[in-house]
């Protein structure tokens, strides 16, 4: 899985795209009837998410290799039909399967795609012909965060309608059960660039949102390009998603289900705004998991899931909770990390802090609480 950079032999300031000869100049866009088609399961643009695992931010090495794709999701996947993506200096392994046009072939070796709108082609002489004439230098829609090297636009898929289809068809390169590419009209788009070259502001992930859930879902699909994961665009991405769930004053939270990988990138994040919590609390004390939902904003199941998953919650069943045995007198005997419930269960459920509880589930897990997203960098 390399990223290649291809215009490594070439200055910095040279435009990649023009190290391409020109052949024709064809550009390809969704056809009618690919408009025409119906999402076949889910109600969204996605529900996994292949991108993060939230490591902390790192200097851009364009040559370094790509993660691979899950394991665990390749088996009910269809063949992938692209193998390598190429996007402004980058050449990118595909994970997935994505309907491309069929008149591209079974086949791809090589698509191109222009880095700033997004639109694809067969080969390089078409892309270079297209950035003869391509003016854009950005996605479309509006700045919502801006930091000096990174941007958020907000892009409704109803104003941009080729550029959210495009950035879906490109992402389900890399994401394994994503089926929804052409009805966008109703989801918002935020889009993560990283400013390139002084002049071009370039997609490297980006999440979806329904314009309305009932079930207050804050996002639907997210995706960070290989290219660019482990930068901490995911995290940004995941923190951008409650910050505006916040400012909605609701309590959001992802679609579910989410793939494993999707899994692992969320519940880092919930666990440190859990911990966070956790360990401002005086030792030996204790707080309702409302009151835990209540101060980290988190949805009740989330919070559940991610405690489970921390291994603080040991008797958590699908619909009720079973008190716990009294806690041990003597914390070497048994890990001091487990959550205990009062009698009566399940409402409301207390949470007792024992002593090291959470340093040793903050050590043992890796918890970092650095953030991502800079609140003075918001433009709403
Ligand atoms: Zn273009």
């Amino acid at each position: 899985m390399l990223n290649k950079d291809i215009s490594s032999n070439k200055s910095d300031t040279a435009d990649p795209v023009s190290l391409v000869r020109s052949k024709q100049s064809k550009t390809e866009s969704p056809t009618s009837s690919q408009l025409s088609r119906k999402r076949t399961r889910g109600s969204s643009p996605g529900r996994v998410f292949p991108s993060s695992r939230l490591h902390e931010r790192q200097q851009p090495k364009p040559s370094t290799r790509a993660r691979s794709p899950p394991l665990s999701d390749t088996a009910m996947i269809r063949p992938r039909n692209v193998e390598k993506l190429v996007y402004g200096r980058y050449e990118i392994d595909a994970w997935y399967y994505s309907p491309y046009p069929s008149e591209f072939g079974t086949v791809i070796k090589r698509l191109y795609v222009c880095d700033t709108c997004l639109r694809y082609m067969k080969d390089d002489g078409q892309l270079s012909d297209h950035k003869v004439h391509c003016r854009k230098r950005k996605p479309p829609g509006t700045v919502v965060y801006a930091t000096d090297t990174v941007k958020i636009y907000e892009i409704d898929g109803r104003d941009h309608k080729m550029y959210c289809q495009n950035l879906c068809l490109m992402a389900k390169l890399f994401l394994d059960h994503k089926t929804l590419y052409y009805d966008v009209e109703g989801f918002k788009f935020y889009v993560v660039t990283e400013h390139e070259q002084k002049t071009k502001d370039i997609m490297v992930g980006y999440f979806s949102k329904e314009k309305i859930s009932y079930d207050n879902y804050n996002l639907a699909c997210i995706m960070t390009l290989p290219s660019h994961q482990r930068k901490g665009y995911g995290r940004l991405l995941i923190e951008w998603s409650y910050e505006m769930s916040r400012r909605e004053g609701i309590i959001g939270s992802p679609e579910k289900p989410l793939s494993t990988l999707g899994l692992l990138g969320y519940h880092s994040y919930w666990s440190s705004i859990i911990l966070e919590v956790l360990k401002s609390l005086p030792k030996s004390s204790q707080i309702t998991i409302a009151s835990l939902c209540q101060e980290t904003r988190l949805k009740e199941e989330d919070v559940i899931s991610t405690l489970s998953r921390l291994g603080l919650l040991r008797y958590w069943k699908q619909e009720h909770i079973q008190a716990a045995p009294s806690p041990p007198s003597n914390s070497h005997s048994n890990p001091a990390h487990t959550l205990f419930f009062d009698y009566p269960v399940p409402s409301p459920v207390v949470i007792h802090i024992e002593p090291n509880m959470i340093e040793h589930t903050i050590e043992t897990n890796h918890i970092r609480f650095t953030r991502h997203l800079d609140p003075n960098s918001i433009l709403l």
